[in-house]
C-alpha cells in the first residue's frame, strides 16, 4: 500500500526511471534535430545511486518501475542495474521500454536480470520510412524483438505513435504484424512535449480516427488487459490480439494518473508536461539519510500537478522526451 497520495487523492504507485538521455536513434518527435545538450557524465546517476532512490520508493510503496529512457540499452551497466532493481522485494513488476536496435544482444541476459515484459517502439514496418522517422535500422529492431520473444520475455507490447503524414497508411499492417507474432498493439498520440515534439505537432492525429479506419477490416470486442495503465485496451474479434489506445490528447487521464518520472541525473518530475520538480542528485550527494529523503519524496509529491497542458498550452515547451523518459 502506497504512502505517496497526492492532494488530488491520486496513488502514486508506478515510478519511470529514464537511465540515460541518449539514444542511437533520432525519432524526429522525440530529440530535436541536432541535439547535443546531453547530461555530462559526472551529473548522471550511479548504479549505485539509481538502486538506493528506487529502494527508497518502494519502501514508501512504489512497487512498478518501467526502465526508459533515452534507449536504456545503450546504458554499458543496464543488466547490473536490472539485476539489482529486480531484488528489490517492493518491486513487483520491472519493465523496460526499448528501441530494441540492440535488443538482439541483451534479451536473454534481460530476462534472466528479471524484466518482466517489455515495450517496443515500433513506428513502420517500411524500412526507408522508418529510417526516416528513426534514422535507425529496421532490421536490428525485428531481430531484437524476435529474440526477445524467444529468450521468453512476456508481454511484448509494440508502441506505435501514429502521425498523419508519416504511417497513419500502416495502422492495418501493424495489426497484421502483432497477430502474426503474437505481440500486444498500443497506439499512441502525438505529445507536443520538448521542441521535437512541438514540431510534430502537425502530425498529430486523433486515435478515433485510427479506430475508424481500422473498423473498416476488422470487428472489435472490449478486453481487460493487466497494468494497462492509461491505455483502453479493445480485441480484434477471433483473434488474441489485444490493441490500447493512449490518448494524452483526445482524452488525457490526468484524473487517474499514479506515476511520477525519475531522470539520469536524479531530477523526479512529478508530471510529464510540467516543470514541478524535485533535484534528487544534490540530496544524495550532501549525505542526506533514507529517512530525509524520504521525507523529500513525500513532500515533492504534495507539489504533483493536477494535470497536463498540451491541449489548453499547446506551445509551452517542457524538456526533451529522452530525459523524462516518455
Ligand atoms: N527509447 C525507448 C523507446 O523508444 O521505446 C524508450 C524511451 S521513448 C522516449 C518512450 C516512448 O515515448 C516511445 O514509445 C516513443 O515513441 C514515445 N514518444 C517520444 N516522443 C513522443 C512524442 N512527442 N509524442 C508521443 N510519444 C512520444
Ligand atoms: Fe530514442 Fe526512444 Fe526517443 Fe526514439 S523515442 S529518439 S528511440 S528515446
Amino acid at each position: 500500500m502506497t504512502e505517496l497520495i497526492d492532494p488530488f487523492g491520486r496513488k502514486v504507485e508506478y515510478l519511470r526511471l529514464s537511465v540515460t538521455d541518449r539514444c542511437d536513434f533520432r525519432c524526429f518527435y522525440c530529440i530535436p534535430k541536432g541535439f547535443k545538450d546531453f547530461t555530462d557524465s559526472e551529473n548522471r546517476l550511479s548504479l549505485e545511486e539509481f538502486v538506493r532512490l528506487i529502494r527508497l520508493f518502494s519502501e514508501l510503496g512504489v512497487d512498478k518501475i518501467r526502465i526508459t529512457g533515452g534507449e536504456p540499452l545503450v546504458r554499458p551497466d543496464i543488466t547490473q542495474l536490472i539485476a539489482r532493481l529486480s531484488e528489490l522485494p517492493g518491486i513487483s513488476d520491472l519493465s523496460m521500454s526499448t528501441n530494441a536496435s540492440q535488443l538482439e544482444a541483451h534479451a536473454a541476459n534481460l530476462k534472466q536480470a528479471g524484466i518482466g515484459r517489455i515495450n517496443v517502439s515500433l513506428d513502420s514496418l517500411q524500412p526507408d520510412r522508418f529510417h526516416s522517422i528513426t534514422q535507425g535500422n529496421l532490421e536490428q529492431v525485428i531481430a531484437g524483438l524476435l529474440a526477445a520473444r524467444e529468450a521468453g520475455i512476456h508481454p511484448i507490447k509494440i508502441n506505435m505513435v501514429v502521425m498523419r503524414d508519416q504511417n497513419l497508411d500502416e495502422v492495418g499492417d501493424m495489426v497484421d504484424f502483432c497477430i502474426e507474432h503474437g505481440f500486444t498493439l498500443r497506439f499512441i498520440e502525438t505529445m507536443p512535449v520538448g521542441a521535437a515534439g512541438q514540431n510534430a505537432k502537425e502530425s498529430y492525429v486523433s486515435l478515433d480516427e485510427v479506430r475508424t479506419i481500422l473498423s473498416r477490416r476488422f470487428e472489435f470486442e472490449p478486453c481487460k488487459m493487466k497494468g494497462a495503465g492509461p491505455a483502453k485496451y479493445l480485441r480484434v474479434k477471433g483473434e488474441r490480439l489485444k490493441i490500447g489506445f493512449i490518448t494524452p490528447m483526445s482524452q488525457h487521464f490526468c484524473d487517474s494518473c499514479n506515476r511520477v518520472r525519475l531522470s539520469c541525473e536524479g531530477t523526479l518530475y512529478l508530471c510529464l508536461g510540467q516543470q514541478d520538480k524535485l533535484e534528487m542528485r544534490p540530496l544524495l550527494r550532501q549525505g542526506l539519510s533514507d529517512l530525509e529523503l524520504k521525507a523529500e519524496i513525500r513532500n515533492a509529491i504534495q507539489r504533483k500537478p493536477e494535470k497536463h497542458e498540451f491541449n489548453t498550452s499547446p506551445d509551452q515547451v517542457v524538456r526533451v522526451m529522452s530525459m523524462t523518459g516518455g
